[in-house]
């Protein structure tokens, strides 16, 4: 390691001062190189997604044909045709900027942060807000946010595959630089954006960000969010492209029918277009991402933030959930509880517990941690104040934590002395010590399994005497000299056993997988219910000595994994997944990468997590918490339910309009509705009460259900059957009311059949809610679907009853009977499908 302590002359190249620069400087520095160069994708402006809703082939065909029908005379059509087409391309351009809006906000709380020194102040910032001479702090599992210059290196070694492809770490060293290597170029000094930290730590000086950088010119971190389509999303893209083919056949059909019936061309082409817009569910797709977008909005309310759409559809059929120990099932916080040593080497353990530890207290706050801020706390409790001894035996060399080793070093001068302090896992360091009988170690196995079955935490203490000061390497991690052990009392959070119930009533199966000791982690395990009576526990290492065959039998046993390491995460993952199980896995460190990605649902922490675990993972949790996935599992249940709900909705009722339109064509009646009404019904009681539906509240019944498995098609038998049942009974109290009408006039009949459709299909959004009856779901529980059934109402009484529309829309004057049969026929499908809601689910 090359120590660099004279940055300045290097500060001075990047004009920054050896504390950073100054948020004024920073400010200035912004508007030099200009904002935020990690460049947003270009956002459409509100006319161009104006526009485009009318992009599609029946929009066009339909004002072609409104524009032969003025032509042709029939101005009023024309007219209202293209003011509900405006209408129709308005409600999509609010739906679309809604959508894009909570997108956007989500993509902005997962945005990648950057650690800077600013001020002498230590802080976090959003990486797009880094400007050249910002001073940056980089630790292992850190993304680096943009290109700089190394000015101090602690063993710092980073991963610069993503620029090179080469995944072999590099070590980083702060050298002195000369004139020459500067104006050269030198990048032998050099991080790069995008490369990640995997060990060690270091102090860079930024000399290029955003699209400057290297990295820039590749990569873009702010747009890794929420851009493609999820599997829900283009399934139901090529559903909707099939049934629109249907149904344009079916469209085909009816308008020959009409020619053939002496029905003029322009009106029989307006007829068969709008009724092909009134019964292809175009909303569907809006639907689906306005359903995602809210659903997950409403999920970074609840502290997770959904990076990859396509994990609400897997959190909705998670049936395994991994989760870490620590601070995730339990709260993080640790004190010591109990310290285990000989008397003679009681000043040895605490000081190397002050000593070989990285927390910090200022201003009465001790940071870093928990770990070792227990140890820090304990110090300046039992002995003297912990900060000073830091200062009067500093540390001259170090070999980082990592929990693959599970081993910490610090050198210090003491007495004239070079000692080196370990602590770490007990199993580790008494593998690496020397002098201890096998009895002692037997003794120390026995004290480490009582303290770890209270469920606490135990690190080991050792020493080893150098001759001289020299720059540690691992090999110092040998032959050690045992001190003792301090074992830390991490409790569980208080949610967590409720959550691990409520996972198991979901049929969703929890397992930890942890760092920790077998024994303290098993102790935790069954206090928070996670271990039952016959289950088990693993380590690392007993897990390696299993073949697949043996897994695979004893895989829905293990409850707990212990002592795990980053490809043991990989492999439970896969042995899940090879058992046709989705998987959830937590992860924070730098080495959970592969495996988040692995998972179905990749989980980082967002307060312990390294930048790297966070870029890996489809999800963060904002407060760390096992039982927020338990509620992310709930909202992607629900958001899908909704979906599917939203669905049934569109289908049904464009099943009746289309049977009622076929049956009247096959009989040979008159048309039931006029091109105009078919547009009104598909803008006013088709989009609106989908739209309402798919803001269903939580459901929590959905937490007892089994989870969906995995690809099951939203359209199952089940699902077509009841849009089958629910269409024909719809469509046939429509064409009850038009045989009524008809008993009057053709006029008549085609008004008592719209108003009846209308008002069935706005009735139906009840229906639609959910597979519970409207009394089980909450007569009021979702003010939209009750907003959109009033304003529906309200609409379709302006134009039955308000003469003005009455010759626009194709519209009778009905007598009070005939309101009063139109009232009971549209409410008839509805009582029906809530009676039968109330018999199937007791
Ligand atoms: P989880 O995976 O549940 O978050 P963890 O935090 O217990 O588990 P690690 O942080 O990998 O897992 O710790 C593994 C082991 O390393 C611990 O059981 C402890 O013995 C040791 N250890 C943890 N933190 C330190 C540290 N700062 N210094 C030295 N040893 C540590």
């Amino acid at each position: 390691m090359f120590y660099n302590k004279d940055v300045s002359s290097v500060m001075d190249k990047f004009h920054a001062t050896p504390t950073g620069l100054t948020e004024r400087q920073a400010a200035e520095n912004r508007r030099t190189f200009g904002e935020n160069r990690l460049q947003e994708k270009k956002k459409k402006s509100m006319l161009q997604v104006f526009l485009e809703q009318f992009k599609d082939l029946l929009v066009i065909i339909l004002i072609i044909a409104a524009a032969i029908s003025m032509a042709t005379g029939n101005t009023e059509s024309a007219a209202v045709i293209l003011a509900v087409l405006v209408l129709n391309a308005i409600l999509g351009t609010i739906q679309y900027i809604k959508a894009e809006k909570s997108l956007e906000s989500l993509k902005s709380l997962s945005a990648p942060i950057a650690k800077v020194i600013r001020d002498g102040e230590n802080l976090e910032i959003n990486a797009a807000e880094l400007v050249c001479g910002d001073v940056i702090r980089l630790e292992a599992g850190d993304i680096v946010p943009g290109d700089g210059r190394v000015l101090e290196s602690h063993s710092l070694k980073l991963n610069e595959s993503s620029l090179t492809g080469e995944s072999e770490p590099v070590e980083k060293n702060a050298g002195i630089l000369s004139e020459d290597s500067v104006a050269l170029g030198d990048q032998i000094n050099m991080v790069f954006s995008g490369s990640l930290v995997t060990y060690g730590r270091g102090l860079a000086v930024i000399t290029g960000v955003g699209q400057s950088t290297e990295m820039g010119k590749i990569a873009d971190l702010m747009n890794q969010t929420a851009e493609r389509k999820t599997p829900l999303q283009i399934t139901m893209d090529n559903f909707s492209k099939k049934l629109s083919i249907a149904i344009i056949a079916v469209c085909a059909l009816v308008f020959v029918l009409s020619l053939y019936r002496g029905m003029p061309f322009a009106d029989s082409l307006l007829f068969a277009v709008a009724l092909a817009v009134a019964a292809i569910p175009e909303a569907l797709s809006s639907i689906i991402t306005i359903s995602l977008a809210i659903g997950t909005s409403r999920m970074a309310d609840q502290n997770a933030i959904i990076k990859q759409l396509s994990a609400v559809e897997g959190l909705g059929c998670v049936s395994v959930i991994c989760s870490d120990k620590t601070g995730t099932l339990t709260q993080n916080k640790m004190t010591v509880e109990k310290v285990v040593c000989d008397d003679n080497d009681l000043d040895a353990l605490l000081q190397a517990s002050a000593l070989c530890n990285d927390a910090v207290i200022a201003d009465g706050e001790t940071k870093g941690d928990p770990t070792e801020t227990a140890l820090a706390d304990y110090y300046t409790a039992v002995r003297e104040d912990y900060t000073s001894i830091k200062k009067s035996l500093p540390r001259l060399s170090e070999l980082p934590f990592d929990s693959d080793r599970k081993l910490m070093t610090t050198l210090h001068c003491i007495d004239g002395s070079y000692i080196a302090y370990t602590k770490g896992a007990l199993d580790v360091i008494l593998s690496r010590t020397k002098d201890l009988t096998d009895d002692e170690k037997e003794k120390i196995r026995q004290t480490n399994f009582d303290l770890s079955n209270q469920g606490l935490r135990v690190l080991a203490f050792a020493r080893k005497t150098l001759p001289a000061e020299k720059e540690l390497t691992f090999d110092d991690e040998n032959d050690l000299e045992y001190l003792g052990l301090i074992a830390e009392m991490d409790p569980p959070r208080e949610e967590s056993a409720q959550a691990v119930a409520d996972c198991m009533s979901a049929g969703i199966k929890a397992v930890m997988i942890t760092g920790d000791h077998k024994i303290t982690a098993s102790a935790i395990a069954k206090r928070i219910g996670i271990m039952k009576e016959d289950d088990l526990a693993v380590t690392g290492t007993e897990l390696d000595a299993m073949d697949d065959t043996e897994l695979e039998k004893k895989l829905p046993h293990i409850s707990v994994y212990a002592r795990v390491s980053p490809d043991n995460k990989i492999r439970i993952v896969n042995a899940w997944q090879a058992r046709g199980s989705i998987v959830a896995m937590t992860g924070d460190g730098v080495n959970d990468a592969p495996a988040l990605k692995q998972a179905d649902v990749g989980v980082a922490m967002g307060i312990t997590g390294t930048e790297v675990a966070k870029d890996a993972a489809s999800m963060i949790l904002t407060d760390d918490n096992f039982a927020t996935i338990i509620k992310s599992v709930l909202n992607g249940r629900n958001i899908y339910a909704n979906i599917k709900n939203a669905i049934k909705f569109l289908l049904s009722g464009n099943a009746a309009g289309i049977l009622t339109v076929l049956y009247a064509s096959l009989m040979a009646l008159p048309a039931p509705f006029t091109a105009v009404q078919l547009l009104f019904i598909n803008l006013i009681t088709d989009s609106l009460p989908a739209l309402a539906i798919s803001m269903e509240p939580l459901n929590t019944a959905l937490m007892h259900d089994k989870p969906r498995p995995r690809g099951e098609s939203v359209l199952t038998k089940a699902t077509l059957r009841q849009v089958t049942y629910q269409g024909l009974l719809i469509g046939a109290a429509t064409i009850a009311a038009f045989y009524m009408g008809l008993q009057t006039d053709a006029l008549t009949a085609s008004t008592m059949a719209f108003g009846t459709l209308c008002l069935a299909r706005l009735w139906h959004g009840f229906n639609s809610r959910g597979d519970q009856s409207i009394f089980r779901l909450g007569l009021l529980t979702n003010i939209y679907v009750i907003g959109a059934f009033v304003l529906g109402a309200v609409l379709l009484s302006v134009i039955l009853l308000v003469p003005l529309f009455a010759s626009a829309f194709g519209i009778a004057a009905l007598t009070r009977t005939q309101i009063g049969w139109i009232c009971i026929l549209a409410l008839l499908p509805t009582i029906v499908i809530q009676l039968v809601k109330i018999i199937r689910i007791k």
